[in-house]
Protein backbone atom coordinates (compact mmCIF):
# COMPACT_ATOMS: atom_id res chain seq x y z
CA UNK A 1 0.00 0.00 0.00
CA UNK A 2 1.64 3.41 -0.65
CA UNK A 3 1.69 5.51 2.11
CA UNK A 4 -0.69 9.44 1.59
CA UNK A 5 2.09 11.40 0.90
CA UNK A 6 3.20 9.38 -2.20
CA UNK A 7 -0.53 9.52 -3.03
CA UNK A 8 -1.38 12.86 -2.31
CA UNK A 9 1.94 13.58 -4.94
CA UNK A 10 0.59 10.92 -7.22
CA UNK A 11 -2.62 12.78 -7.53
CA UNK A 12 -4.62 10.11 -6.26
CA UNK A 13 -5.63 12.05 -3.11
CA UNK A 14 -6.72 15.54 -2.97
CA UNK A 15 -4.05 18.32 -1.81
CA UNK A 16 -3.15 21.24 -3.30
CA UNK A 17 0.45 20.93 -4.39
CA UNK A 18 2.30 24.33 -4.14
CA UNK A 19 5.09 23.47 -5.46
CA UNK A 20 6.48 20.75 -7.98
CA UNK A 21 9.41 20.00 -9.73
CA UNK A 22 10.71 16.03 -11.00
CA UNK A 23 12.14 15.59 -7.56
CA UNK A 24 9.96 17.12 -4.45
CA UNK A 25 6.29 18.35 -4.25
CA UNK A 26 5.41 21.07 -1.80
CA UNK A 27 2.07 20.98 0.01
CA UNK A 28 0.10 22.86 2.99
CA UNK A 29 -0.12 21.36 6.48
CA UNK A 30 -3.17 20.32 7.44
CA UNK A 31 -2.68 21.34 10.61
CA UNK A 32 -0.29 24.09 10.84
CA UNK A 33 1.05 25.34 13.75
CA UNK A 34 2.82 28.47 12.24
CA UNK A 35 0.61 30.85 9.85
CA UNK A 36 3.45 29.45 6.54
CA UNK A 37 3.60 25.83 7.04
CA UNK A 38 4.71 23.93 4.67
CA UNK A 39 5.57 20.60 3.60
CA UNK A 40 8.28 19.53 1.90
CA UNK A 41 8.19 16.09 0.23
CA UNK A 42 10.34 14.00 -1.89
CA UNK A 43 8.59 12.06 -4.52
CA UNK A 44 10.52 8.93 -4.19
CA UNK A 45 9.25 7.14 -1.02
CA UNK A 46 12.14 7.11 1.90
CA UNK A 47 10.69 6.08 5.48
CA UNK A 48 12.91 8.52 6.93
CA UNK A 49 16.09 10.68 7.31
CA UNK A 50 17.41 7.39 7.88
CA UNK A 51 16.57 5.79 5.09
CA UNK A 52 19.11 8.71 2.86
CA UNK A 53 22.73 7.84 1.52
CA UNK A 54 25.66 8.46 0.06
CA UNK A 55 23.55 8.10 -3.01
CA UNK A 56 20.08 9.74 -2.51
CA UNK A 57 21.94 12.51 -0.13
CA UNK A 58 21.11 15.36 -2.96
CA UNK A 59 17.83 14.62 -2.34
CA UNK A 60 18.60 16.45 1.18
CA UNK A 61 20.03 19.12 -0.19
CA UNK A 62 17.42 19.80 -2.65
CA UNK A 63 14.65 19.80 -0.06
CA UNK A 64 17.00 22.45 1.83
CA UNK A 65 16.79 24.67 -1.67
CA UNK A 66 13.20 23.96 -1.69
CA UNK A 67 12.67 25.29 1.33
CA UNK A 68 14.95 28.28 0.83
CA UNK A 69 13.06 28.93 -2.40
CA UNK A 70 9.64 28.65 -0.90
CA UNK A 71 10.32 30.83 1.65
CA UNK A 72 11.15 33.63 -0.51
CA UNK A 73 7.33 32.60 -2.32
CA UNK A 74 5.57 33.18 0.41
CA UNK A 75 7.69 36.32 1.85
CA UNK A 76 9.16 34.90 4.74
CA UNK A 77 12.88 34.88 3.70
CA UNK A 78 13.86 37.03 6.74
CA UNK A 79 12.57 34.36 9.39
CA UNK A 80 12.08 31.11 8.90
CA UNK A 81 12.62 27.77 10.42
CA UNK A 82 13.35 24.16 8.71
CA UNK A 83 12.07 20.76 10.84
CA UNK A 84 12.61 17.13 9.96
CA UNK A 85 11.19 14.49 12.61
CA UNK A 86 13.06 10.87 12.01
CA UNK A 87 11.41 8.70 14.07
CA UNK A 88 8.06 7.95 16.05
CA UNK A 89 9.47 8.53 19.70
CA UNK A 90 10.45 12.19 18.33
CA UNK A 91 6.99 12.58 16.71
CA UNK A 92 7.02 10.96 13.27
CA UNK A 93 3.93 10.73 11.77
CA UNK A 94 4.26 10.05 8.35
CA UNK A 95 6.26 7.80 7.16
CA UNK A 96 7.49 9.22 4.25
CA UNK A 97 10.35 11.54 4.38
CA UNK A 98 9.37 15.34 4.39
CA UNK A 99 10.73 18.55 5.63
CA UNK A 100 8.65 21.46 7.85
CA UNK A 101 9.16 24.92 7.17
CA UNK A 102 7.34 27.06 9.12
CA UNK A 103 7.32 30.89 9.28
CA UNK A 104 5.65 34.23 9.00
CA UNK A 105 4.91 35.08 12.63
CA UNK A 106 6.36 38.32 12.47
CA UNK A 107 4.58 39.16 8.64
CA UNK A 108 3.01 42.20 8.83
CA UNK A 109 -1.24 41.12 8.13
CA UNK A 110 -2.48 41.51 4.36
CA UNK A 111 -4.76 44.77 4.56
CA UNK A 112 -7.81 44.50 2.91
P1 LIG B 1 5.43 14.57 11.14
O1 LIG B 1 4.85 14.59 12.50
O2 LIG B 1 6.80 15.20 11.06
O3 LIG B 1 5.37 13.21 10.49
O4 LIG B 1 4.54 15.55 10.28
C1 LIG B 1 3.41 15.14 9.62
C2 LIG B 1 2.65 16.38 9.26
O5 LIG B 1 1.78 16.06 8.20
C3 LIG B 1 1.80 16.93 10.41
O6 LIG B 1 2.18 18.27 10.67
C4 LIG B 1 0.37 16.83 9.86
O7 LIG B 1 -0.41 17.94 10.24
C5 LIG B 1 0.58 16.77 8.37
N1 LIG B 1 -0.41 16.06 7.59
C6 LIG B 1 -0.98 14.87 7.85
N2 LIG B 1 -1.83 14.51 6.88
C7 LIG B 1 -1.78 15.51 5.95
C8 LIG B 1 -2.44 15.73 4.71
N3 LIG B 1 -3.34 14.87 4.20
N4 LIG B 1 -2.18 16.88 4.03
C9 LIG B 1 -1.30 17.77 4.54
N5 LIG B 1 -0.63 17.60 5.70
C10 LIG B 1 -0.87 16.49 6.40
ZN1 LIG C 1 5.41 7.57 0.45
Amino acid sequence: MTCIFCQILARELPGEILYEDEDLGVINDINPEAPVHLLIIPKRHFDSLNSLDDKTAQIGAKMFLAAKKMAEAQGIQSGYKVLINNGREVGQEIRHLHMHLMGGWGRRPVRK
